[in-house]
């Protein structure tokens, strides 16, 4: 099976606003983490207007550029793409300028039925300028008649998969999610009046904005000077995506009345009961380990240490795009500290295993730099299966946990003991969730269309 379209991005939207762009372009910026290698900001000037770029969100938008963006509503999207799927063309927003208005659409997520809706609309005459999913909306919503509302209404119910879109027209800015809450989507005001979507709460603590609440699944909110919501569809169910909590998110964000740094903390205690283990010290893997470390430490008693430092300016190795790229970023981001680790026995606390790649070579530099003993305990479940909404862990036969048993994957990581947590202890940590997917942990699918040999 080909997995060609897996993007996590992150998506903004702000309307009232003297600052639209400007604002949103700080947004962007405390959503950087979600995506690194595209960005654009649409802002609404009677009609929209558009600039966007490869690059992080400082590249894309120097000074001069942002002035050309003056409105009272903007919406704006930091992407991350596969080999496959990079390039301008499918940087968003993307701006739709037809008879009746311009509109403008960013996405997080990926659509699972694409490929069968981009051939009917293909037949039905649409013409696609990118590779990407997000695209179909736009067709779709000018196949349908009506209010945006009646047409969002439509158009939603043929999509399958993951979606929190944030859409701008002339009129009002518009948020979307998926019938199953795949993907975070949160509303704030500002104290001037303004509302604002974001991905993550992050965002809105950024530009001073107050945190109202997360959309629902299948609910559609339009707003302009008021909020108005509607579902697109009865047949909902929550099940936000559980690697928002382990990995994605920011530790400082709110997920369904969830602070993240506290639920990942608490998976470091838990995983303390779970697997316990005679050591000198506790080491989290820098950034997102790093609650689970404390975690860890604190139930243990086991002194928490700095043992691993990152190298700031290096992206992230799990959401670069090839795997030449991927290796060389864990050369480049991490370095341990030799005082801290020499003839000790170390805990190593890291959020996930996907490929390998990057925990063995921990391993081995901890090694190197004179650790006694290494017990790798893992603040996820094993990850076995793919995701097919929007994060890309990869191929089954790439992700090791697919590939070798918990025994065998210890030898390959060279660890002296490895464990991961529970499904149930993960469960147990983000307790306060409506409902989790769990799918890339026990193959269990939300969606209908998918079904994965073993
Ligand atoms: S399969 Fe895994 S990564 Fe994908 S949405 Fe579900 S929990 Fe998230």
């Amino acid at each position: 099976m080909a997995f060609e379209i897996h993007e996590e991005c992150g998506v903004f939207g702000i309307v009232n606003s003297k600052n639209a762009a400007q604002l949103t372009y700080y947004g962007l910026h405390a959503l950087q983490h979600r995506g690194e290698e595209g960005a654009g900001i649409v802002v609404r000037r009677h009609k929209l207007h558009i600039e966007k770029g490869v690059g992080l969100v400082n590249d894309v938008f120097n000074a001069e550029r942002l002035s050309r963006l003056t409105g009272s509503a903007a919406i704006g999207h930091v992407r991350y793409s596969t080999a496959g799927g990079g390039g301008i063309h499918n940087v968003q927003p993307f701006l739709f300028r037809t008879l009746k208005e311009d509109i403008a659409v960013a996405h997080n997520g990926n659509i699972i039925n694409a490929q069968q809706l981009k051939q009917t609309l293909e037949e039905a005459g649409a013409l696609f300028h990118s590779s990407s999913d997000t695209e179909i909306l736009g067709h779709l919503l000018s196949r349908h008649k009506g209010t945006m509302v009646e047409r969002l209404i439509a158009s939603l119910k043929y999509l399958d998969g993951a979606f929190a879109f944030v859409i701008l027209t002339e009129g009002a800015l518009y948020g979307a999610c998926d019938r199953y809450g795949l993907r975070p989507l949160v509303l704030g005001q500002m104290n001037d009046g303004a509302y604002v979507l974001s991905s993550e709460t992050c965002a809105l603590d950024l530009i001073g904005a107050k945190y109202i609440r997360d959309l629902n699944p299948g609910e559609i909110v339009r707003i302009d000077r008021e909020i108005h919501s509607c579902s697109y569809t009865k047949d909902t169910h929550h099940a936000m995506c559980a690697m928002e909590y382990i990995y994605f998110s920011r530790p400082d964000s709110v997920l369904e009345n969830n602070n993240v740094h506290s639920v990942r903390k608490l998976t470091g205690r838990i995983l303390w009961n779970e697997a316990p283990v005679e050591a000198d010290v506790v080491i989290g893997v820098p950034d997102s380990s790093i609650s689970a470390a404390s975690g860890y430490a604190e139930a243990s008693g086991i002194p928490n240490e700095m043992g691993l430092i990152k190298n700031k300016y290096v992206g992230r190795t799990f959401i670069q795009p090839t795997k030449e790229l991927r290796e060389q970023g864990v050369r480049m981001k991490l370095s341990a500290v030799s005082s801290i680790v020499k003839g000790k026995r170390v805990v190593l606390i890291d959020d996930s295993i996907v490929r390998g790649t990057t925990s063995k070579r921990i391993v081995t530099m901890l090694r190197h730099a004179g650790a006694k003993e290494i017990h790798v305990r893992i603040a996820s479940p094993m990850i076995r299966y793919p995701c097919f909404y929007g994060v890309d862990t990869s191929t089954k036969e790439e992700l090791i946990a697919h590939l070798m048993k918990i025994d065998d994957l210890r030898d390959y990581l060279e660890a002296d003991s490895l464990a991961f947590i529970s499904i149930t202890g993960l469960k147990q940590a983000a307790s306060t969730s409506q409902g989790l997917c769990l799918a890339c942990f026990n193959g269990d699918y939300i969606t209908n269309h998918i079904t994965i040999n073993e």
